[in-house]
């Protein structure tokens, strides 16, 4: 693999944490857990019953209590510093945040909501979303955020689904500039939907909206309910939430997380890996709607007492310059984001960021797909000014915390662009053949996860069955990832892509990650996606698609240098049989690459196909970017 090493890091050298894991990792857990505050210990650190795992059983916590309560020796301490899109500001405190959580807990359970109810969530990135999140924990009602962006139908689905009593949204938010009525949307999802009792609706926009019988607005629902309502002590095990994954492979599973295993996971990873200080201003630019912004936007930042900025918008309105804007106003010292963001920054050029002062950065991060190590190259120079660590996190919806990431906060190590480093302490991930046994070293694989871990899923809503079947029936004893994997010499993981986008051709297996971070070595692309179709001789031929950097002319000779790009890069083998052009790719709603919708296109297959890979909310932007890409094809 690439043999380029950056020797950076933060100077921490804490070896005993590693070494003690090595050693027992139940008991190893059992230390972090004590971390956390606890209302009664438990008995059992860890009940393993394949594939259900259970820890701290007969423990007593509370989610919310960990975020608030400890911290209040210190309430003027700034939790949130809000920025809406529309230039508004707000500075919430450990204290206000505190007294709001309580009054809309109160409100909660004098409308009927109990512990174990669950309670759909569908706002904006406002500081109420955090003030709902918390409130639902602090009470031990399940909550289920859904990303703000999705339809009508995909919230009833899952409101369906979790079967909610209480949906809490706004009037409205804003997207670019403009009004997205999510009341509205709200109230065609749920027509008909008798099993919810109440509408929560807080104005955030302004606009226009009716209220039904059940609708009440979040101001008068709050309003008179007193500012002190204890903490549930709930069993370790007790549902936190419900969070449906981003859907990339196809519909989305409804992810079942505890509070006891999912907070000593979040906690210890989000000190780790961020190295959290009492000085730092820390930036995550994930959305609450995904798990990123539950464990690295709720809870992580909270549990640890830190100072975070929450960011409404778009990340380029009302102009390209606005993160930098923000990290430079904030005085940002961690920035947590995705690869799709750093490809979009880069495309717009060096010349925005170098205009900003970002020497307040400290620590840089991502997550959400394999990071090529073109990026990472320029996430490093360009942003860290060559000066900080970049941890490349590997996780999922389903493991509820980071899992393989350089841990700054930890240790020093060598850092190697495109590689997510090591396995976090306390976990067990190889990489794996066909059959289950483990492969030697720079061999392509399976990623697989050999023993419970902490923030491990405690199923999927309602369906033990498929919880089995998707996670736990291709390797027996092995939770499976779906994702493909190389373990290099030094026992670095290299994440290439989805194990169902690997593309096979005559007999060689390539994955889309390696062949896309080779495309986007090139100058003068951007962004690129690759994809295969079958072909008669050789089995698969691959087709790709890219998008140019600004300014680029699409000419043959483009076309002739990207491939002789590839063919001195990773070898003839990987020559696109054609390559396309395009001004974007079609992405999930948490901006992820739909390979799966390339290759329909590039098969040719009927858009019906495409919709069942989907959830019915992704189904719209699906389609008009099929129907784009298409008319795009050169
Ligand atoms: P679905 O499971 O419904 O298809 P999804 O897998 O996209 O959706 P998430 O749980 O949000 O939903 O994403 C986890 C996946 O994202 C991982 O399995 C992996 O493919 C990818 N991923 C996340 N972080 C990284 C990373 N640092 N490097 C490479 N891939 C990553
Ligand atoms: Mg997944």
């Amino acid at each position: 693999m690439n043999s380029e090493i950056f020797d950076i890091g933060l100077g921490n050298n804490d070896t005993a944490t590693r070494e003690d894991a090595g050693r027992d990792y139940v008991a190893f857990w059992e230390k972090q857990a004590r971390s956390l505050a606890w209302f009664e210990g438990w008995s059992e650190v860890l009940s393993w019953k394949p594939p259900f795992a259970r820890w701290f059983v007969g423990g007593r916590i509370n989610a919310s209590y960990n975020a608030l309560d400890v911290h209040q020796k210190d309430p003027e301490r700034a939790a949130i510093l809000w920025e809406g899109e529309n230039g508004q500001r707000r500075k919430i405190t450990y204290g206000q945040l505190f007294c709001d959580v309580q009054k809309f807990s109160n409100a909660l359970k004098s409308s009927g909501v109990k512990k174990g109810d669950r309670v759909t969530i569908y706002l904006p990135m406002v500081p109420e979303l955090i003030v709902a999140i918390l409130s639902c924990a602090r009470i031990g009602a399940i909550h289920t955020v859904i990303f703000s962006g999705f339809s009508a139908s995909s919230i009833r689905d899952r409101v369906v689904d979790s079967n909610s009593k209480v949906v809490i949204t706004a009037d409205g938010g804003y997207r670019r500039g403009s009004i997205v009525k999510l009341k509205e949307t709200v109230d065609a999802a749920l027509e008909g939907l008798d099993f919810v009792q109440n509408v929560i609706v807080l104005r955030r926009t302004g606009n226009e909206i009716t209220l039904g019988k059940r609708d009440v607005l979040w101001d008068d629902f709050v309003k008179n309910h007193p500012a002190s309502c204890d903490a549930e002590p709930l069993p370790s095990e007790h549902p936190l939430y419900i969070l449906y994954t981003s859907g990339t492979t196809g519909k989305p599973k409804g992810v079942l997380h505890d509070t006891g295993g999912y907070l000593t996971h979040i906690g210890s990873t989000f000190r780790w890996a961020f190295d959290i200080k009492d000085s730092d201003v820390y930036f995550c630019t994930a959305d609450i709607g995904w798990v990123t912004g539950h464990s690295y936007v709720a809870y992580g930042p909270l549990i640890c007492g830190a100072t975070m900025v929450l960011y409404e918008g778009a990340p380029d309105y009302p102009s390209q310059s606005r993160m930098w804007d923000i990290l430079q106003r904030y005085k940002v010292t961690i920035f947590y984001t995705t690869p799709t963001a750093l490809r979009m920054f880069m495309k717009f050029g060096d010349s925005i960021p170098n205009s900003f002062d970002l020497s307040s950065i400290r620590l840089l991060g991502t997550v959400g797909e394999p990071i090529n190590p073109e990026v990472w190259r320029w996430y490093y120079t360009v942003i860290g000014k060559g000066r900080c660590p970049i941890i490349d996190t590997w996780w999922q919806t389903e493991t509820g915390g980071m899992m393989i990431s350089p841990l700054p906060g930890l240790e020093t190590i060598p850092l190697k662009p495109g590689s997510a480093a090591l396995p976090i302490p306390g976990v067990d991930i190889a990489v794996v053949s066909e059959d289950g046994t483990e492969l030697p070293p720079d061999t392509k694989g399976y990623l697989v996860i050999r023993k419970p871990w902490p923030g491990m899923l405690l199923t999927l809503w309602g369906d033990d069955e498929k919880y089995k079947s998707v996670y736990w029936s291709k390797y027996p004893g092995y939770y499976y990832t779906g994702d493909y994997a190389i373990k290099d010499k030094d026992g670095y993981f290299w994440l290439l892509g989805r194990a169902d986008d690997i593309l096979k051709v005559a007999g060689h297996r390539i994955g889309t990650a390696e062949l896309e971070s080779s495309i986007v070595s090139h100058h003068s692309i951007s962004e690129s996606a690759v994809c295969g179709v079958p072909d008669d001789v050789k089995g698969e031929v691959i087709i790709a698609f890219l998008v140019p950097k600004d300014g680029v002319a699409v000419t043959d000779g483009l076309r002739k240098e990207v491939i002789e790009h590839i063919r001195h890069d990773i070898g003839p083998i990987a020559t696109p049989h054609q390559i396309y052009f395009v001004s974007k790719l079609p992405k999930t709603r948490s901006g992820k690459i739909m390979r799966r919708l390339l290759k329909a296109i590039a098969s040719n297959e009927k858009i019906g196909d495409v919709s069942t890979l989907e959830d019915g909310a992704a189904v719209n932007e699906v389609q008009s970017a099929f129907d784009e890409l298409k008319k795009q094809i050169k």
